[in-house]
């Protein structure tokens, strides 16, 4: 009797290089700025908002600076004590939509909790709301017009076409339903057009037997914040996986933490065809959509 074992071969594994794609598309970002700083433009203007001490918040927007003036922009952080009421914050948005200078603004989350959230992401006028968070900008997005398609998303949907990974009549299950990653990752891959056109199932904390799921998927794309919890053996072989996790863990080096993904990285890479890393996948390309975003706004306001 001969027995035929199908041995899924790794070397045919893509490791989707999010760091360097970013680079890449940072540098262009950068060389189409410069062009309209030559001919006697501003610069665009992304604004912050910190409110609190949070570390990893601290974190983030720090970064944001250091791309905003890798590629030229302005960017201006306005750091807010802890206790700043929600009256005061909603004033500076005021003020910051009506300066015609800035062309992005965002307010780091998570919030203080004496603030709602809803409340404050949709003080931000449309025009300027380079998250993609206001409710015209998720309207516009579940009825595919123009619109700012929120950091993550938007930086995973490049890294599927930059990489030409299938996703028409592919099977995509998506883990979690946030607002900012999960929910509109699966209107985005249901859409019409390229990266789109898949059949999405989307799952959250009460979805049963999430395995039935997942093990049929062709793309799985993962965003519950829970480190190592999707598995090699919640997934076919030769499907590709998105890891947008990152939770902090106490490590024992310089920074004192180390960061995670929702993917278990060792026990999926062998069984998939493309896989994000973490650190170096999701994130890096969530910076460029800032970025992105903010220079869309910018040309829009200038007319270039
Ligand atoms: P969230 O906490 O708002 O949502 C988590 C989702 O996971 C919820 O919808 C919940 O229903 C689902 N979930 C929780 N437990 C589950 C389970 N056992 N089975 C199935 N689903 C479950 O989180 P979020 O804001 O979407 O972020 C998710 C992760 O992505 C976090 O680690 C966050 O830090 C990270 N993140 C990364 C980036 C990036 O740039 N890479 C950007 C945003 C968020």
């Amino acid at each position: 009797m001969v027995i035929l074992l199908h041995i899924f071969d790794p070397q045919m594994v893509t490791i989707i290089d999010g760091k360097s794609l970013a680079q890449k598309l940072r540098r262009k970002i950068k060389e189409e700025v410069s062009k309209y700083l030559d001919s006697g433009n501003r610069a665009p203007h992304l604004a912050a908002i910190l409110v609190g001490e949070d570390g990893a918040s601290r974190t983030y927007v720090a970064s944001k600076e250091r791309d905003c003036d890798f590629v030229g922009f302005d960017s201006t952080v306005h750091r807010l004590p802890v206790d700043t009421s929600e009256n005061e914050l909603l004033d500076l948005i005021d003020s910051i939509n009506s300066n015609d200078n800035i062309d992005g603004l965002i307010v780091q989350l998570p919030l203080p909790k004496h603030m709602d959230t809803s409340k404050v992401t949709d003080a931000i006028a449309p025009k300027i709301d380079v998250d993609g968070f206001h409710p015209v900008n998720v309207g516009r997005l579940t009825k595919n017009e123009d619109t700012y398609i929120s950091a993550t998303p938007f930086g995973i949907i490049m890294m599927l076409e930059e990489y030409g990974i299938e996703t028409i009549g592919k099977h995509c299950v998506v883990i979690g339903r946030s607002n900012i990653v999960g929910r509109p990752m699966s209107i985005l891959m249901s859409r019409g057009g390229y990266p789109g056109d898949s059949t999405v199932t989307i799952c959250h904390r009460n979805t049963e037997n999430l395995i039935s799921h997942t093990s049929v998927a062709d793309i799985v794309i993962v965003a519950v914040g829970i480190p190592h919890f999707l598995k090699g053996d919640m997934v076919k072989k030769g499907a590709v996986v998105i890891d947008v996790g990152i939770t902090r863990v106490d490590a024992d080096n310089a920074k004192g933490y180390e960061l995670r993904g929702d993917a278990d990285f060792n026990s999926l890479v062998n069984k998939c065809t493309a896989i994000t890393p973490v650190p170096g996948g999701v994130g890096p390309m969530t910076r460029y959509g800032l970025l992105h975003n903010t220079l869309k706004s910018y040309k829009r306001k200038l007319n270039l």
